[in-house]
């Protein structure tokens, strides 16, 4: 860089630099120069958006808001890395700019709530625990899935008092199941990078334990496996602590993203949860069957659990159920409801 540009990183994985006079040309040899590293193991993924400023007096959250936008709409495109900001990505940068707003109200006027669905065993057929998904009852979007709000809350740094209303919440339920004659079901709550990598998650975790008095074993965190990549040591010092204090650590959407099978073997695990678009294809693709039942066998005999996602018929519960695959989750057996909702059906 020259003197006067900057580099910054502003959260999470995600950075920022300030370029005086930067033409095409040296943006492109910039992100070659990246594209090109090539130290063993290392395998770098990142997309880049490029913001052209030419109204200094623009407010300068706003540059890096519409550098990040037109990045997003790049993400995950294998084959390409960078992107320019042009006008047609106005509307969007607006629409991003409201849901900002929104969501930063949303959090002082107490619009979120957990749903709950359903964890089968798929023998009996009877309920074993369930996982809380979160809900933004927004006044004026109605209810907002977490899928177009999860990743903004993680840029706002908004996820953390999310995260941790959610863990508190979905504690509290279980205990109170527990407590009314339902001392086996449990409960699952969804960790994003962002939350499980704060220096005092471990402790977060153990003072919910602490006030929600929850059975630590009947508490699984679910993490992804899109972070586990970045750094696998902290990732499995993390882990292993969360695991001590006796609360369950499973790996979510397995067979998604950055997956490796080498992750199965290194993280500290209890439970893989196979992703659902290999359960959509079961009984009429090959690989997919051929998947399940591989991972199936391989969480057997390492001694960590199955769990399957996305189960909406019988024909699949019916297949996953031959592979000897116990625990299962799924439209088929019922979609996240409310808790008054799930209460009145499963707590009796
Ligand atoms: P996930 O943890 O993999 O959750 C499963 C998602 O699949 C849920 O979507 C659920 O409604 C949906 N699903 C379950 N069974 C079926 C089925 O049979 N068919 C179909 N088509 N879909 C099914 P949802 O609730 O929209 O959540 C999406 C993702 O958002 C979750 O994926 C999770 O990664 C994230 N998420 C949800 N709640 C939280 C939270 O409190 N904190 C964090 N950090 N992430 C959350
Ligand atoms: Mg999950
Ligand atoms: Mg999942």
């Amino acid at each position: 860089m020259q003197p006067g540009e900057t580099a910054a990183r502003i959260s999470g994985d995600r950075f920022v630099c300030f370029l005086l006079d930067a033409d095409e040309e040296r943006i492109e040899a910039l992100f070659s120069a990246i594209r090109n590293i090539t130290e063993e193991n290392l395998i770098l993924h990142f997309s880049a958006g490029v913001y052209v400023i030419k109204d200094y007096d623009e407010n300068i959250n706003l540059m890096v808001d519409k550098a990040s936008v037109a990045a997003q709409t790049i993400k995950g495109v294998l084959n390409q890395h960078v992107v320019y900001y042009s006008k047609k990505f106005d509307d969007m940068t607006a629409h991003n700019e409201e849901l900002k707003r929104d969501l930063k109200l949303a959090i002082k006027n107490d619009e979120f709530v957990a749903f709950y669905q359903p964890k089968v065993d798929i023998n009996s057929g009877k309920l074993v625990g369930a996982e809380a998904l979160i809900r933004w009852n927004s006044s004026a979007l109605g209810f907002v899935n977490p899928a177009d709000f999860i990743p903004l809350a993680e840029y706002l740094g908004l996820i953390n008092p999310i995260g941790e209303y959610v863990m508190r919440n979905a504690a509290l339920r279980c205990k109170y199941w527990n407590d009314m004659g339902h001392p086996e079901y449990h409960v699952n709550v969804n960790l994003s990078v962002v939350q499980l990598l704060q220096n005092d998650i471990v402790k977060k975790v153990a003072k919910v334990l602490e006030e929600t008095r929850i059975i630590p074993q009947n508490l699984t965190l679910e993490v992804t496996e899109s972070l586990a990549i970045n750094d696998m040591v902290r990732m499995k010092k993390i882990l292993s602590e969360i695991r001590n204090l006796g609360v369950r650590v499973a790996l979510d959407d397995f067979g998604t993203g950055y997956s490796s099978l080498n992750h199965i073997r290194e993280m500290p695990l209890d439970v893989i949860k196979i992703d659902r678009c290999f359960i959509e294809h079961l009984g009429e693709d090959d690989f997919s069957n051929a998947f399940v039942r591989m991972v199936s066998e391989l969480a057997n005999a390492i001694n960590v659990r199955v769990c399957v996602e996305g189960v909406e018929t019988k024909r699949q519960r019916d297949i996953v159920k031959k592979m000897g695959i116990r625990m299962i989750q799924g439209f088929f057996y019922g979609k996240p409801m409310k808790i008054e909702e799930f209460e009145k059906k499963y707590l009796i």
